[in-house]
């Protein structure tokens, strides 16, 4: 393995899940921090990392639907959590002197800038780490979309999907002990057995437009790093 990244320019997509640890909602700081220094560790490699936000740890639109509420306020309050995460990520990476930016899809230029392409492009190029807050800026969408979206906007060479787990499994590992990894997989393989890895629209998204996408668990301290240099454990997806 070298010591030299594979990748030069990629997008990391956490979900509020990781960032929210073992508690039961919110942010647990040590998990961003720790989150953080996977993202420093890239950044000192070189690389170029553009980071995707969910939101479940504080609200998805899905809640208020379910409840007969109207569910774009729903999702709106979903995108408005993703900007809570994103701000806290940011505050973790900026302890570590790592320059970041936060960019939204919904403008709130009192907390963030607004998300533009170029913008995305100008603070790449000066060596920051941007995180991509407000998902898509959609109802109806998700975070895994904005991730496949913002990733072919930066020209990302692949969409690191961090997850509870390493990779993609024939079965849930948690429960059936039997369940074996998938070193590679491809796009429409995933799509045609329905695996649950990013949404329908967002493994779509990276199959036109040839974006490979890496599963790996997001819990593993150096993990990140590992992965970028062409180890570690993980499920490669692509065509
Ligand atoms: N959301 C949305 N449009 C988007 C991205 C997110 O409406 O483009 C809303 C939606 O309500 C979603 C919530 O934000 O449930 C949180 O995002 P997501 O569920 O993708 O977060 P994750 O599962 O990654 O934590």
């Amino acid at each position: 393995m070298s010591s030299e990244p594979v990748y030069k320019r990629v997008l990391l997509k956490a979900s509020g899940e990781a960032l929210m640890g073992s508690q039961g909602f919110g942010i647990d700081v040590a998990v961003a921090d720790r989150i953080a220094a996977d993202i420093a560790e890239a950044r000192q490699m070189g690389v170029e990392v553009g980071v995707v936000v969910g939101g479940g740890n504080i609200f998805r639109g899905v809640a208020v639907a379910s409840k007969g509420g109207d569910r774009v306020t729903g999702d709106h309050m979903g995108m408005l959590a993703t900007v809570i995460n994103a701000l806290a990520l940011a505050t973790s990476l900026r302890k570590l002197n790592i320059d970041t930016v936060v960019l939204s899809a919904i403008a709130m230029p009192e907390l963030c800038e607004s998300f533009s392409q170029r913008a995305t492009l100008y603070h790449l190029s000066l060596g920051r780490v941007v995180i991509f807050a407000g998902g898509t800026g959609n109802p109806f969408f998700t975070t895994d979309s904005a991730a496949a979206l913002r990733a072919a906007e930066m020209g990302a060479e692949a969409i690191f999907k961090g997850t509870q787990v390493d990779g993609i499994y024939s079965a849930d590992p948690k429960k059936d002990p039997e369940a074996t990894r998938f070193d590679h997989l491809t796009h429409k393989e995933v799509l045609d057995k329905g695996l649950a890895v990013m949404d329908v629209a967002a493994v779509a998204l990276a199959r036109e437009n040839a974006i490979p996408i890496i599963v790996f668990s997001i819990h593993e301290k150096g993990g990140f790093a590992e992965i970028l240099k062409g180890g570690g454990l993980k499920t490669v997806v692509s065509d």
